[in-house]
């Protein structure tokens, strides 16, 4: 037997900035298309996006940008989607020398990721996240792709931007209900890793808010990228939160289902006595105040049995017990060692949904 190693090991450095601010795109742009140069740059957007603004700042772009539109919706971040995409990149003659443009809320932000990173082995791409969710969140990780029938984000990569360009003027024309679907992201990233800024919330802009929110998720994301430990925080809430969301068939938002995950998994943690009275009563409070208590109604009752049964084929959890992020305090998580996530059995989440009065 002969054998040929390859060696591949590389050191690449894949950092990026995100720049934030009100009305900055159309400067950013024109100072990016200045210094960077692409064979053609394609745009790409949902409906709703393309509605609202492709004609306001198409002239932003440069004169060889195309733009793509695909019907807006999570049903939509499928490979048909991506398909018809490709497509139409190849039919306007895209190269390895092209950029794409992701123009939009999270999904936007995940199909144009994937597709990027597959396109032709990998061609670069920006994000101009236009929703709260997107611009707290989505946009920043690297984390793309699109969903299967078997569930959500099933195919994808991990594929990092040229740049993040976040201009919080969008937020002017974002539905009520998809500010509180960041909203969500941002209380969690305060309750996991600062109280003040949880507690400053109220009184502070959108510039600084998400700014902070940026702050705390590319720090916890660039000491773990991968998500072998720490990356692991961004969860709190998300165990139940993801149950919530595929118990009621997707009909409660995101967002929503994080908050009372958050709820749900910090009483856990006042339970095991983690996590004082005192701040899980503050959390309530707060929860409570952005009007996300008020949905604990439509989930009044439900199969708890179920909800078990698919956090369980989640596959992050596993040996018939569920793995949810506790907190200590407000502002901190609970860990041991380079453990940030802990088992939970059936019987104590009956309890603990019998005490908040969901069964
Ligand atoms: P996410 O909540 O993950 O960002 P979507 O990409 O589906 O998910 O965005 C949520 C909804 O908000 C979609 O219907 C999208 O078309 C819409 N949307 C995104 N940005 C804006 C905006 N700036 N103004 C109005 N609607 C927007
Ligand atoms: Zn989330």
């Amino acid at each position: 037997m002969q054998k040929v190693s390859v060696k591949l090991k590389k050191k690449v450095d894949y950092s990026y900035d995100i720049y934030i601010g009100n009305k900055i795109l159309g400067d950013w742009l024109l100072d990016y298309f200045k210094q960077n140069s692409f064979s053609i740059i394609g745009i790409i957007t949902d409906s709703n996006v393309d509605k609202i603004y492709k004609e306001k700042i198409t002239s932003l772009f440069p004169k060889n940008s195309r733009w793509f539109t695909f019907s807006a919706g999570e049903e939509n971040k499928n490979i048909n989607t991506l398909l018809q995409l490709s497509s139409s990149l190849q039919k306007e003659n895209f190269d390895r020398k092209s950029l794409l443009v992701a123009l939009g809320g999270g999904v936007t932000g995940d199909i144009t990721g994937f597709l990027a990173s597959i396109y032709m082995r990998g061609i670069s791409f920006i994000q101009i996240p236009t929703s709260l969710l997107a611009m707290v969140d989505s946009s920043i990780g690297g984390k793309t792709g699109i969903d299967t029938e078997f569930g959500k984000n099933l195919l994808g990569t991990f594929s990092q931007p040229e740049a993040v360009v976040i201009d919080t003027e969008f937020l002017k024309t974002l539905p009520e209900i998809e500010i509180k679907n960041g909203m969500a992201e941002i209380i969690k990233h305060g309750l996991i890793f600062d109280k003040d800024y949880l507690l400053n919330l109220k009184d502070t802009d959108y510039e600084k808010i998400v700014k902070r929110s940026c702050e705390i998720k590319s720090y916890v994301v660039s000491k773990d990228e991968k998500e072998n430990g720490l990356r692991q925080i961004l969860n709190f809430g998300h165990t139940i939160g993801h149950g919530l969301e595929k118990l009621f068939d997707f009909s409660l938002p995101h967002g929503i289902c994080v908050a009372l995950g958050m709820l749900i998994e910090s009483r856990i943690s006042m339970e095991r006595k983690i996590l004082s009275i005192e701040d899980y009563n503050q959390i309530e409070n707060i929860l409570k105040n952005y009007g996300y208590l008020n949905y604990l109604e439509k989930i009044k009752g439900l199969d708890i049995e179920k909800l078990f049964s698919i956090m369980l084929s989640d596959k992050k959890n596993l040996k018939g017990k569920v793995r949810i992020v506790l907190l200590k305090k407000i502002g901190r998580v609970y860990n041991e060692g380079n453990i940030y996530s802990f088992p939970v059995d059936i019987n104590e989440f009956i309890k603990v949904f019998q005490t908040l009065n969901i069964l």
